[in-house]
């Protein structure tokens, strides 16, 4: 699967896909990019974003279920690599406002590295 073009033009996470806007980089294979947020919420605090440019939760297709097993995975694996696999994380998506959701390319919240509230909403 490679990166929509047309909506590569606009996406800011295309961009970082595709290095033209700068991000630090936390794990990359064939299919999944993640990178450090910008303004993080937690002392880790990755995105974790397939390469296939798609705006949301909802817009994947049946046919592209591939793309969470993908995230999920390579959560695992940064989890694993950031020391944070035992003591614990969590890993959100957001879709729409009530979940003010900000960029429109599918991505994995994954977040830890201190105690959290037992509150996911706030
Ligand atoms: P959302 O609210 O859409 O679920 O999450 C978007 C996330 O992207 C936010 O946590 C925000 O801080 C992060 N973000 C927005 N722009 C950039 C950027 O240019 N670089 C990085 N690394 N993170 C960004
Ligand atoms: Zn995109």
């Amino acid at each position: 699967m490679g990166i929509v073009p047309n909506k590569s033009k606009e996406c800011i996470f295309c961009k970082i896909i595709q290095g033209t806007l700068p991000s630090r980089k936390a794990f990359e294979n064939e299919h999944v990019f993640a990178f450090w947020d910008i303004a993080p919420q937690a002392p880790v605090h990755i995105l974790i974003v397939p390469k296939h440019h798609v705006d949301d939760v909802l817009d994947v297709r049946p046919d592209q279920g591939i793309l969470f097993q993908q995230l999920f995975l390579a959560a695992q694996q940064i989890a694993g690599q950031l020391e944070i696999a035992g003591s614990g994380f969590r890993l959100v998506f957001n879709s729409g406002d009530h979940a003010c959701q900000t960029i429109h390319h599918l991505h994995l919240h994954l977040l830890g590295g201190a105690q959290m509230g037992g509150s996911m909403v706030g």
